[in-house]
């Protein structure tokens, strides 16, 4: 791996860490000869499903090192941790719902087993698993595969939520994603798809045109608490989504999908989830995250939640279609018309 600095410098305007690493600034985008991740490859060799992989340019190691120290106001840390890649399957195109039905499962049980090793390290704050797809996303490789960053802190966005967790546990007494879920699955317009452990639905406060959110159905923490049977199930509710993100526009949706889980340590209550942010908000559109979001941290939602939820619904309802033409096992169904 390449030698550079990795280090965080504080925001103290926003109170959040920002990862520089000087090594990243000489990565290749788009312009690989060959696929890194094909199977025979310098990294990859032969006899693999699903593949762990250190990241050729990773953003942080354990073995970081500062380009200076930190002075008044301006904190700065090593960026100490892991950038992995997880590649799901040796063949090199595909998605979430084309990639066999066990690669999902052991792609989702080695994001488990991640969690649970890194989070053995006490300098590891959070395991944050997540998957970029597209070039519209900035993706420089096709070849379908996630990353898992290991963090030294827990991430302001998970951070935030946990708070809203508490107030929420405070006020009421109940799990605030276990509320949401009721909420959404009494008001039933926005549900897409539910199977006996998990349920998919575009939130009432989506923020992306498109966006879903794949909730456990009962309160589970982290990927590591996760069954057998709840990771196959996890893993089918992925597979319909991205199926039916697929199916929406009738080309291969590019999307960011994010775990949330609870952090290492503490953090008792945290309710994992999903989410999905795909960047159209049409077939020739995209939706720019610009002045009013980053400016001011307020997005703007064009349309209606639920006339898109709507459109979303009737994907699902053709991707099961698809899935089981092809002879697959769907566990659970696609929420009829509310
Ligand atoms: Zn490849
Ligand atoms: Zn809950
Ligand atoms: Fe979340």
């Amino acid at each position: 791996m390449e030698r550079g600095y990795n280090e965080l410098r504080w925001n103290p305007l926003l109170g959040c860490w920002v990862i520089v690493s000087s090594s990243r600034s000489t990565r290749p985008w788009r312009r690989v000869e060959r696929c890194p991740f094909c199977p025979g490859s310098e990294e990859t060799g032969f006899g693999w499903d699903v593949l762990v992989l250190d990241n050729r340019y990773p953003a942080l190691r354990p073995d970081a090192v500062t380009s200076r120290a930190g002075s008044g106001l301006y904190r700065v840390e090593r960026a100490y941790g892991y950038a992995k890649v997880v590649v799901e399957t040796p063949s090199h195109e595909g998605d979430l719902d084309t990639i066999p039905r066990e690669n999902l499962v052991k792609y989702l049980r080695v994001l488990a087993e991640l969690t649970e090793r890194y989070c053995g390290d006490p300098e590891v704050a959070y395991v944050f698993p997540f998957r970029n797809k597209g070039e519209v996303i900035g993706v420089s490789l096709t070849h379908p595969h996630s990353q898992v960053y290991v963090l030294p802190f827990v991430p302001p966005r998970v951070e935030r939520e946990y708070r809203m967790m508490v107030e929420h546990r405070e006020s009421t007494g109940a799990c605030l994603l276990c509320s949401i879920l009721e909420q959404e699955e009494r008001e039933a317009e926005r549900l897409l798809y539910s199977n006996k452990y998990f349920t998919a639905f575009l939130p009432f406060f989506a923020m992306w045109p498109y966006e879903v959110h794949v909730y456990p159905r009962s309160h589970v923490e982290s990927l590591a608490e996760l069954s057998e049977g709840e990771v196959e199930h996890l893993a089918d509710a992925l597979r319909v989504v991205v199926a039916a993100y697929n199916k929406l526009f009738g080309f291969s949706l590019p999307y960011i999908m994010a775990v949330h889980q609870k952090p290492c340590r503490g953090y008792a209550g945290f309710h994992l989830h999903v989410e999905f942010y795909p960047v159209h908000r049409a077939p020739d559109k995209l939706k720019y995250p610009a002045g009013i979001e980053w400016g001011a941290w307020v997005f703007t939602y064009d349309g209606l939640p639920e006339e898109r939820a709507a459109e979303l619904r009737s994907a699902v309802q053709r991707a099961v279609a698809l899935l089981e033409g092809r002879g697959e096992e769907v566990l659970g169904r696609a929420v009829e018309h509310a």
